[in-house]
């Protein structure tokens, strides 16, 4: 339940925010470019820096009930900040925020008073297992956990083959669909421990990026989920609830990425300015679109939990435009660097790698593509 004091920010970043947006942005800017590639090239999970991000609040800033705003801007400007340097880290921390952001939105009070409240601190680490779901409830793929009732909770087998910011110790959200003994089938939302008895992480194929992730194909045999860790039974309203939050925290990933692809544009000026003018893809240009998107995301962002059709409508064109203009700048950055950006260890390529990931992650783009389609003939 939200906090009777819990207010929305909706006149910018609050006070706190700017104070953790700015710890965090320090901190980034130090620890993140020495990290980087082998973060990237070794599939280093960077553990140590997700936990660090959590003490500096870069988790907790919008979580209802958590403290008294609920200011998602201040978290999508966190991330985007760590993304400036690194994608792999700001995926991480959507996947921490995004577990927060269950755990806080739900009625589960004792969740968040105990392992809720670790998480928002970056105390324990953890992800989120709705790609499947999400897919699943647009009539893509069919749902890949499925759970059965028992004495106290469920018991739930499946497999989810990518779900990141995962280790032995760490938690993720997942959903499972139950059917009643009346072939009634309803979808039901929990967060999972991995050390739960019957879950297995089993290692994932080496990525073109992301890969110090910590992503591992997650095995369900038989999994007790009891009543305690249940976020939602039936999940409908509270996807409702959700779903807005979720994907604009994703736009952090792409704003961070996009302005230092202009960045690295704007760096090749002195020596290749007088060829790469006659490039169609200009910084000036890709800075302005930025920043009109930025500041789309950030008035729907204050407002996550408004229910009306147009509002989602929004959401989802915000979240396309946000990641297709991170691809658009990477694309950019690529061809204003020329070779010195095709260099296996030069910054431009491994961009272009991770821009293409804010494109696939779910919601994909052809994924978003077909939301807006389905609204539209709805
Ligand atoms: C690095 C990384 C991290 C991710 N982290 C998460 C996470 O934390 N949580 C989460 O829920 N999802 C995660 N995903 C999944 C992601 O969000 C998308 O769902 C996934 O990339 C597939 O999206 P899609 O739109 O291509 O799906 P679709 O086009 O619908 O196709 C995907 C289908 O192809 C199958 N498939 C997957 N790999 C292969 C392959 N190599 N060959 C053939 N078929 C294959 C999938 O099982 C799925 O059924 C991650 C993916 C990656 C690459």
């Amino acid at each position: 339940m939200m906090n009777a004091r819990t207010q929305l920010a909706n006149e910018g970043p609050t006070r706190a925010g700017i104070g953790a947006l700015e710890s965090v942005r320090a901190f980034a800017d130090r620890e993140l470019p020495k990290l980087v590639r082998k973060i990237d090239g070794e599939g280093y999970y960077p553990e140590g820096v997700l936990r660090e991000l959590g003490q500096l609040g870069a988790y907790s800033q919008h979580l209802p009930g958590y403290s008294t705003i609920i200011d998602l801007n201040a978290a999508v400007d966190a991330m985007s900040a760590v993304a400036e340097h690194c994608v792999s880290s700001a995926f991480c921390m959507w996947c921490q925020d995004a577990l927060a952001w269950y755990i806080f939105a739900s009625d589960n009070e004792e969740l968040k008073r105990d392992v809720g409240f670790r998480i928002a601190q970056g105390d324990v680490l953890g992800g989120t297992g709705l790609s499947n779901p999400m897919k699943a409830f647009c009539d893509i793929e069919p749902m890949r956990l499925k759970g059965a009732e028992a004495p106290g909770g469920y018991i739930v087998k499946g497999v989810l083959p990518y779900v990141s910011n995962l280790g032995t110790a760490h938690y993720f959200g997942a959903v499972f669909e139950v059917t009643s003994p009346g072939g009634v089938t309803r979808n039901v939302m929990a967060i999972v421990p991995c050390a739960a008895p019957g879950l297995s992480l089993v290692e994932t194929a080496k990525f073109a990026a992301l890969d110090g992730t910590g992503t591992f194909v997650v095995q369900m045999r038989d999994v007790f989920v009891p009543r305690a860790w249940i976020l939602a039974d039936p999940i409908d309203d509270y996807l409702k609830k959700i779903r807005a939050g979720f994907i604009l925290l994703q736009s952090g990933m792409a704003f961070g990425l996009a302005r230092d692809c202009i960045r690295l544009m704007e760096q090749t000026r002195p020596a290749l300015g007088h060829v790469n003018k006659f490039l169609d893809e200009q910084p000036e240009e890709l800075a302005e679109q930025l920043d009109h998107i930025q500041s789309q995301a950030a008035a729907l962002a204050a407002t996550p939990f408004e229910e009306d059709l147009e509002y989602w409508r929004a959401v989802l064109r915000a979240r396309l435009s946000a990641g297709e203009a991170s691809m658009k700048a990477a694309h950019g950055a690529m061809l204003h660097c020329g070779a010195r950006g095709y260099v296996a260890t030069a910054a431009a390529q491994r961009r272009l790698r991770e821009a293409y990931f804010v494109a696939i992650v779910t919601p994909a783009t052809k994924q978003l593509r077909k939301m807006i389609a389905d609204l539209a003939t709805d």
